[in-house]
């Protein structure tokens, strides 16, 4: 078992967690890490939020300094990207400096990530618009910010309002088109939005919902958006529009994809050599009993976990509650589980104050909540929901009742 040959493709959350834990599960076989990135693994949510603002230095991101890879025998090979995978010879080929070559494998895994959604429109390539997923997005980014004034943030989802925040504390205009009718829409529920959209206006930014984007004007380099709610003025734009699974590679193989690589509870795609781990994967939940495809740092790092054990044959399966968080302004927002179908909620805090959480039910059970500094709730419901604890309403709404205190 041990010898196995493991190639990883993607150098990312998903990839790097893959290789520690066959590490840290004494597996002393090849692990080889294929990267399309000129960087080594990295942490991406500081990319929207102090590494674009400045606070965090660029070597603060990587996930393991260049030696851990040395210590630990990871041949990690950057600037390839990986063009086909030959199932049949158990093979792949990735170019690299113009070259193409074919690297063997026993085990690969894919963990490819996912890629932005890009605009529609004409001129969405022009000078000053900006799609944010990588070290060199925002290096983009940041060099145009230098020279603007105006920017306009197509999409109202967590990063484009996190880019928002930077950039309104960064002195500039900011403007955020939203399609739908409130912000945060696909992901959250109508208090969260409210809240959210009211914080955004108080700091100076301005929030247009139910608006689509017509076109990208300018000559050489933007000038403005052509919106159905007129036009805007625009030296800079962010476009986050939300992000596709990078699947095709798989597919073209013939493994099966819908909405991202499908693989069963322990990471195995359609090939039983082949597995996947973090955005890039649609996988079962079985506590919302259905297929989901999550975009979360926490997902990547536990389906890498569970990647690991299934190579050294663990049969260890991936059963997570979800979580994510975005920080704005002075708001840390950490969110647990998925509300989508909630038929009741309760708020317990103050919004006024800047610190409450909602929490969403399902038939009397927790499934999901959305917490503002208020760490503590977070971590609580967290165990609620997994634990399918029963709660006393009354107790959860009165913040006078210690959080534990509410079973
Ligand atoms: C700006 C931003 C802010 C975020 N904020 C948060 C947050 O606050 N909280 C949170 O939980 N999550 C956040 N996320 C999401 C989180 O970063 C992702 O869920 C996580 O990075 C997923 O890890 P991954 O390994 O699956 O994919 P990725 O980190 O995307 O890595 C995939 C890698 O595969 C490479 N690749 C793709 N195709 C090939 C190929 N054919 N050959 C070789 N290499 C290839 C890519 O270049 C990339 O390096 C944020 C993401 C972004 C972009």
């Amino acid at each position: 078992m041990s010898e196995k040959k493991i190639v990883i493709i993607g150098g990312g959350q998903a990839s790097c967690q893959v290789a520690t834990s066959l590490r840290q599960k004494k597996f002393t076989g090849d692990i080889s890490i294929l990267s399309s990135e000129s960087y080594l693994p990295y942490q991406r949510p500081p990319l929207s939020k102090k590494y674009l603002s400045g606070e965090l230095a660029a070597e603060r991101l990587y996930l393991k300094p260049e030696k851990f890879y040395e210590e630990q025998n990871i041949n990690i090979i950057l600037d390839s990207y990986v063009e086909e995978i030959d199932r049949k010879n158990s093979q792949l080929i990735f170019s690299k400096d113009k070259n193409h070559i074919s690297f063997d494998y026993d085990n690969l895994v894919i963990a490819t990530g996912t890629e932005p959604r890009l605009m529609p429109t004409d001129n969405s390539d022009m000078e000053g618009v900006h799609y944010l997923r990588s070290i060199s997005d925002v290096e983009k980014i940041k060099s145009s910010l230098k020279d603007s004034k105006n920017m306009v943030i197509i999409g109202g989802g967590y990063i484009g309002l996190e880019v928002a925040a930077v950039s309104k504390t960064l002195g500039l205009n900011v403007t955020v088109i939203e399609m739908a009718s409130r912000i945060l829409e696909r992901v959250t529920s109508p208090t969260i939005s409210s809240f959210y959209n009211s914080f955004h206006e108080s700091k100076g930014v301005k929030i247009l919902t139910s608006t689509s984007v017509k076109g990208i004007n300018g000559d050489k380099r933007v000038s403005s958006v052509e919106t159905s709610s007129g036009t805007i003025d625009a030296d800079i734009v962010i476009v986050g529009i939300g992000v596709l699974p990078c699947q095709s590679l798989a597919e073209d193989s013939g493994i099966a994809v819908d909405n991202g690589i499908i693989v069963d509870e322990f990471c195995k795609t359609s090939d039983d050599n082949i597995f996947s781990a973090g955005d890039c994967t649609l996988h079962p939940s079985t506590f919302y009993n259905k297929n989901i495809r999550l975009e979360s740092v926490h997902n990547a790092i536990e389906q890498g976990k569970t990647v690991a054990s299934s190579i050294i044959g663990e049969k260890i399966a991936y059963n997570q509650i979800p979580w994510f968080w975005s920080d704005q302004y002075e708001l840390k927002l950490q969110i647990a589980g998925l509300n989508n179908d909630y038929d009741h909620h309760i708020i317990r805090g103050n919004i006024d104050e800047n610190s409450f959480s909602v929490f969403y039910f399902k038939s009397g059970y927790m499934i999901a909540s959305d917490c503002i500094n208020s760490a503590q709730e977070h971590m609580m419901s967290r165990k609620f929901i997994s634990e399918k604890t029963k709660i006393n309403f009354d107790s959860l709404q009165n913040k006078e009742i210690p959080i534990k205190e509410v079973m």
